[in-house]
């Protein structure tokens, strides 16, 4: 693999996966797929009814497949996928046994397992004389002697349709399946020999199906077999992410949208996963469908977050722009003489007030609020930022209400503080992007000496669609609260609050309001 974080894994390297994989690679999506090589049909010899391909070998088609992904920049793993977690605003993390890999959308084709029924030899001759389908293997064995076993409610209708590629069917009554008098009369006019009486086993001559043996003792010569199998769908993942089933004439499957999008934003199936009635060919067109079904959605998102970093002044090709010194320069001029209130910040009052004052960091101090607060309380307060306009305006606060506090010229992206050094390092609304949240969290934590407190604020990404105080449409900028308790290495640190919770503001407009903010406050121990 060439990297951790891919625009779309697919998960399953079958006729579904790999048409999936090619739609998006050629849409020039970074594709990840990770295949157990479990397909379907890799016992039969041949595929047959692709247009095209017909009578390929199913690995064969596969090999073509991937090496048509490959040629677009797709990427192969050969593992199982034992997990999926996330979701389409923050992203979703695919686990194997070995490895993570994280990922903006998902595609699950996974396929399904044919359940053989219980019979003694049958599963030895799956996909060469035990057969399931007329369209894969009827034409294989025009006009030889077949046999069809009862084993569920399609029995009959097998029989009938078979009879369309030989003369020679015969109906196995297996365990006592009942016919009513209609079905009788429809395999008698249509000469179905039936046979009663439990099987026993099949009888094999130099690796070929010569005959099936009855409870009775007799052996009824057959060429093929027909069974009507289980069908299981492979749809773990797909339930782990919240999916739910709907029952169907062959059981139940998880529905799909005819674009393959799924009721979980983000993660799509094509398949034999969601469609027992795929063949290879369909199975195909549905990944093809929901490939170009899930670039269109990823195409809707960067459009999203272009608007939303348009809309803050940054180009969304350069996310890096909302946290230089530039940019900070800019939006503290632009705000005559002073950017945010002045007051300390609610949660920092109300989570640090009952903790003994020590030496105290204020990340992202800004114009001085929270530090000076802090330094009111008796803490040894520093302030560090990335403005040195902000930290000039902090220091005249800090001269007018005679509190001390050290003021630290800092860039967040990679300042880190002295290790271990602190008893409160304190982080309100610095919204990183992206993956540069979580690191800043890190390098912060190593600042907090045994037995302090991290304290971190951000608002919610719940309030995007607030009219009174909207936020940026730019989720991962907006770790929650889990997001950012995970962050933290859970042998050195207890949470101690990790929440949602709603604060009463003031809406630019005046309008008092209510805004959602998260709120972790972690103990090193
Ligand atoms: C014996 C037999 C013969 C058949 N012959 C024909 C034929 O001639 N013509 C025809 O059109 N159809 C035929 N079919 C049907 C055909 O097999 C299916 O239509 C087709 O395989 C469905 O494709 P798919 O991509 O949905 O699933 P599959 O081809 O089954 O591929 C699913 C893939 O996902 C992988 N996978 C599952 N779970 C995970 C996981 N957790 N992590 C990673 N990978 C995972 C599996 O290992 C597998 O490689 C036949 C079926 C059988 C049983």
């Amino acid at each position: 693999m060439a990297q951790q974080q891919y625009d779309v894994v697919v998960i399953g390297g079958g006729a579904a996966g790999l048409s999936g994989a090619l739609t998006l690679s050629r849409a020039r999506r970074s594709v990840l797929v990770i295949d157990a090589g479990e397909q379907r049909n890799r016992p039969a010899g041949h595929i047959h009814n692709y247009l095209g391909r017909e009578g390929t070998p199913p690995a064969e088609l596969l090999s073509i497949g991937r090496g048509e992904v490959s040629s677009y920049g797709g990427e192969f793993l050969d593992a199982r996928v034992t997990a999926v977690s996330g979701d389409a605003d923050h992203g979703f993390t695919v686990t194997t046994d070995e490895i993570s890999v994280k990922a903006r959308r998902i595609m699950v084709t996974t396929g399904l397992v044919d359940e053989i029924p219980d019979i003694s030899g049958l599963e030895d001759r799956w996909g060469k004389d035990v057969l399931h389908c007329p369209y894969c293997h009827g034409w294989e064995v025009r006009d030889r002697a077949i046999g069809v076993i009862a084993t569920g409610p399609m029995a009959v209708h097998g029989a009938l349709l078979w009879g369309q590629w030989t003369p020679d069917v015969t109906l196995f009554l297996h365990d006592g399946f009942a016919l009513t008098d209609e079905q009788r009369e429809q395999l008698e006019a249509r000469r179905v020999r039936l046979v009663e009486g439990v099987i026993t086993g099949l009888e094999i001559v130099d690796d070929r199906l010569t005959g099936v043996r009855l409870d009775s003792g007799e052996t009824v010569p057959r060429d093929a077999l027909v069974v009507q199998t289980g069908l299981r769908p492979r749809d773990t993942l797909l339930t782990m992410l919240g999916l739910t089933t709907q029952e169907t004439p062959v059981g139940p499957f998880v529905p799909v949208a005819p674009t393959g999008a799924t009721a979980v934003a983000g993660i799509y199936a094509a398949g034999n996963v969601v469609d027992p009635m795929a063949q290879v060919i369909t199975s195909a067109a549905s990944g093809l469908m929901a490939g170009a079904a899930l670039n269109a959605d990823l195409v809707m998102q960067e459009t999203r977050r272009a608007v939303a970093f348009k809309r803050l002044g940054v180009d969304g090709d350069n996310p890096g722009e909302l946290f230089s010194r530039d940019y900070w320069e800019k939006r503290y001029a632009g705000h005559g003489t002073h950017l945010f209130r002045g007051k300390a910040n609610a949660h920092l009052v109300s989570d640090v007030a009952g903790l003994t004052p020590g030496r105290a960091l204020d990340a992202g101090c800004g114009e001085g609020g929270d530090a000076l607060w802090l330094a009111a309380q008796g803490w040894e307060t520093t302030g560090v930022d990335i403005s040195a306009t902000a930290l000039e305006r902090a220091a005249a606060h800090a001269a007018e209400r005679g509190l001390t506090v050290t003021w630290e010229q800092g860039d967040l992206t990679s300042w880190a503080p002295e290790p271990g050094a602190y008893d409160l390092i304190s982080r309100h609304f610095v919204h990183m992007y992206g993956a540069a949240g979580e690191d800043l969290y890190r390098r912060l934590a190593g600042g907090v000496a045994p037995g302090g407190t991290l304290l971190i604020v951000n608002h919610s990404y719940t309030d995007v669609a607030s009219s009174t105080i909207p936020r940026p449409d730019l989720p991962e900028m907006f770790m929650t609260a889990p997001e950012i308790a995970a962050a933290l290495k859970p042998d050195e640190w207890d949470i101690q609050v990790a929440e949602e919770r709603a604060r009463p503001a003031t809406g630019p407009d005046g309008a008092e309001t209510s805004v959602h903010d998260v709120v972790v406050r972690a103990r090193r121990r």
